[in-house]
């Protein structure tokens, strides 16, 4: 198996697509929207990784999904998986059991056939508590970052940071451990720039500067809303970028489907067809897209699509 930077250097990357909202659409995961309202951007609703030791089954499933799909690398499922926010979900006590058994399930299924990323993403405390609260961050994405080496991944996907200074800390702490890291930030309420006021083009700037081996966004938008921010991106760095978009419709005046009313409950309503993803694909090569995958709504089928399009661009 070639490591992720061989990867790189052979073609256009191809990722997983999302597992939170396809478990929960399953039956396995908690949105959080039956106890308080998700969506506010105040970091509600739960969206916790606990299926990794409640229903092993379905995530192995979902896995095997993803790899017949196309994806050369899976996401070990250990997104939201800080003792911070799997406390606040009631499992802070299982923050190692969570973070062990997802890479131990994605390396099972991963076997020699893909490379296995440990997912890392914001503690959500900065939405709650400012940006005075970023050393308490930077303790919890340590000791998860930490968890995820001594598990074994091969590399790191910092991802859906509304923060740079988050992100920042993220990447200081994957080069503490040595582990390479690939870098995407979500944009919201729309892709002009992230929470902490910078641009895209800051945004690729400072990542590749951290270290990131590739820098870019995912979730919030579908791929065409998606593109003008990352040819931004693209036009300030040299390092590969990474996209892994939602298949979710926003509108002009929010590009960000969590912000919309349909979140969590009625994603069906917006949600994108899969040809948008093979179009997607087929442009990856030209706009310097090294790494192409999906987030929210972006089951096996999606993926497959985009493969599709990676395959034969046009
Ligand atoms: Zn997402």
């Amino acid at each position: 198996m070639k490591n992720i930077y061989e990867l790189f250097k052979s073609g256009v990357v191809i990722g997983d697509g999302g597992y939170l909202i396809e478990l929960e659409r399953r039956g396995y995961v908690d949105s959080g929207s039956g106890r308080e309202r998700v969506g506010t951007g105040r970091g509600s609703g739960q969206f916790t990784p606990e299926v990794a030791i409640e229903n092993p089954d379905a995530l192995r499933e979902l896995h095997r999904e993803f790899l017949n799909a196309g994806s050369q690398v899976i996401q070990a499922l250990t997104f939201f998986g800080t003792r911070e926010k799997l406390s606040r979900a009631g499992y802070g006590a299982d923050t190692e059991k969570i973070n062990f058994a997802a890479v131990k399930i994605a390396k099972e299924v991963a076997g020699d056939k893909a490379l296995v990323a440990g997912s890392v993403s914001r503690t959500q405390l900065t939405e709650r508590e400012g940006m005075t609260s970023l050393d308490k961050s930077r303790d919890h994405i340590n000791e998860q970052i930490r968890l995820l080496k001594d598990a074994g991944v091969d590399f790191l996907i910092l991802e859906t940071f509304f923060h740079l200074a988050e992100m920042s800390i993220a990447l200081q702490c994957a080069a503490s451990v040595g582990l390479p890291a690939v870098a995407t930030m979500s944009f919201r309420p729309t892709i002009a720039k992230c929470s902490d006021d910078k641009t895209p083009a800051e945004c690729a700037r400072v990542m590749a500067s951290l270290g990131a081996i590739a820098v870019g966004a995912n979730c919030e938008q579908d791929p065409k809303r998606m593109l003008p921010l990352l040819r931004e991106m693209r036009s300030a760095t040299d390092v590969p970028l990474a996209a892994q978009p939602a298949a979710f419709h926003t509108t002009n005046e929010c590009h960000s489907f969590t912000r919309l009313p349909a979140f969590p409950d009625d994603l069906e309503t917006i949600q994108v067809s899969r040809g948008e993803f093979t179009d997607f694909g087929k442009l990856a090569r030209n706009e310097g897209i090294g790494y192409a995958g999906g987030c929210c709504g972006c089951n096996a089928a999606y993926i497959r699509a985009l493969a599709r399009g990676v395959q034969n661009p046009g």
